[in-house]
């Protein structure tokens, strides 16, 4: 570990030993290890069994917080000055049709909330907000950091992917983990996405953890964990979080596939579009302006956010966003200047019957088999196919009834669609019992508590 020997007094090796053997590091020895990782000092082998010995063990309250401030250590910070409103940022877990971000950013910043929004690519599954952002003809996702801070202070928000300077620590790292098997584990989960939070300079961020089988951790139980322990690192560094537990047994919305799901966030912005969609968009909006501290109560933020959808200074402050990073403004209102897929069919019921489930995954592996998503990190993307898939869990249907369209490149292709809707669709003679609540439970420092299932108290 070079000059980190010295701090430490310790060998990676016995440092990896002690973690394999159940005991925990010191803040010193974390922050040598992941400042030696970062530097090329420390190699890969080394910490992919110290990441493996960690997914096994766990780790403790302080060990989580050295990891954390370690990796956030390793870069470069967004900093504003004092005359910029509070800043929040949302960050979802992934999952399958989740467009939220694309019209919760500028629908928060139209609410006087300033949105430093860094987000990934699609992973497995689940797509990603830069994936669907890069589908608007000539929208720049590159930005540096200092062109980033200058939009947030002029338009209220910005939307961007991960700079070279920020986390450098966590870029590795999570390359690493993708590689040996080592990303389901609550805590390096928690200090890979909070190191990141951390660093956009923010005063408050709002959790979406998805729960049900489309989601990375299914357990309401395990998405409680990770809430808790985000929403703990958070305070430990001045950063009030809030979490909604929302459902992921089924896609959000109508749309899944990068273009068709651009066009959805757009139709939110004009104040139309599935009522599951805007249910989640303004049950997190309003956790936004609140964790901003711009309205006394739940109620408050909710007039402020349908004001701001209501009035268009939501859609205006998006075309205002997509201009300024590059893009054709046009898009927000014209859905036929997003990229469009050459071939459309409908797929119909084949019996009569309730729709038993529509599984996320099987539609998300299915726009990855279409070509809308990564098999490895080189491939392109097609951002024109996908899904509209508009029943839900529980809607009644009739034989030959369109339930969904493909969006395909080609013959083969399309088949593609055709048998991920196959296995994803279920029509049997009773509607499912087990339906998880959209809007299901709000996480905050104070503890748990149960909604109503689109975002209000229960
Ligand atoms: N997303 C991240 O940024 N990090 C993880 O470890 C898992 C999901």
């Amino acid at each position: 570990m070079g000059e980190s020997d010295a701090a430490t007094g310790m060998l990676p090796a016995r440092l990896i030993a002690r973690k394999r053997d159940g005991g925990a590091l010191s803040a010193d020895e974390w922050r040598a290890l992941i400042s030696s990782y970062t530097r090329g000092a420390l190699p890969d082998y080394q910490m992919s069994a110290l990441m493996m010995a960690a997914y096994f063990r766990g780790l403790d309250a302080t060990e989580l917080g050295a990891l954390t401030g370690a990796l956030l250590a390793s870069g470069t910070r967004l900093t504003f000055g004092t005359e910029v409103p509070p800043r929040v940022d949302k960050h979802s877990t992934g999952g399958v049709g989740d467009k939220v971000s694309l019209a919760l950013a500028p629908l928060a910043a139209a609410c006087g909330v300033a949105v430093p929004m860094i987000s990934g690519r699609g992973l497995g599954h689940t797509g990603g907000t830069l994936d669907k952002l890069e589908a608007i003809p000539g929208f720049r996702t590159d930005l540096s950091l200092d062109e980033a801070r200058r939009q947030v202070e002029r338009i209220g928000c910005v939307m961007l992917g991960q700079t070279d300077d920020l986390v450098p620590g966590d870029r590795k790292l999570y390359a690493l983990r993708d590689a040996t098997a080592t990303v389901e584990s609550i805590p390096l989960i928690a200090a890979s996405i909070m190191s990141k939070k951390l660093a956009e300079g923010l005063n408050g961020l709002v959790l979406d953890v998805k729960v049900g089988s489309g989601a990375f951790l299914p357990e309401r139980e395990r998405g409680l964990e990770l809430a808790r322990t985000m929403i703990e690192l958070g305070a430990e560094h001045g950063c009030p979080t809030v979490a909604l537990l929302t459902a992921m047994d089924r896609p959000l919305g109508y749309a899944c596939g990068n273009a068709l799901e651009t066009e959805e966030a757009f139709l939110l912005l004009r104040n139309e579009g599935p009522a599951d969609l805007r249910a989640v968009t303004l049950a997190l909006a309003d956790e936004m302006v609140l964790v901003a501290g711009l309205a006394g109560d739940r109620a408050e933020a909710r007039r402020r956010v349908e004001a701001a959808l209501g009035s268009g200074d939501a859609a205006a402050r998006c075309r205002g966003m997509i201009e300024a990073q590059g893009g054709n403004p046009g898009v927000v209102d014209d859905p036929a200047a997003l990229p469009q897929a050459p071939v459309c069919e409908p797929w119909v019921a084949s019996a009569d019957g309730y729709v038993t489930r529509v599984e996320p995954r099987a539609i998300g592996w299915g726009v990855v088999a279409m070509g809308g998503g990564r098999r490895t990190m080189a491939d392109a993307v097609d951002p024109a196919v996908g899904f509209t898939i508009t029943i839900k869990p529980g809607d009644r249907v009739a034989r030959g009834q369109p339930l969904a369209s493909i969006y395909a490149r080609d013959a083969r292709t399309l088949e593609i669609g055709r048998r991920a809707l196959e296995e994803a669709i279920g029509i049997g003679d009773a509607a499912p019992r087990d339906v998880l609540p959209l809007v299901g439970w709000r996480v905050t420092a104070k503890g748990v508590e149960e909604l109503r299932g689109d975002g209000a108290a229960g």
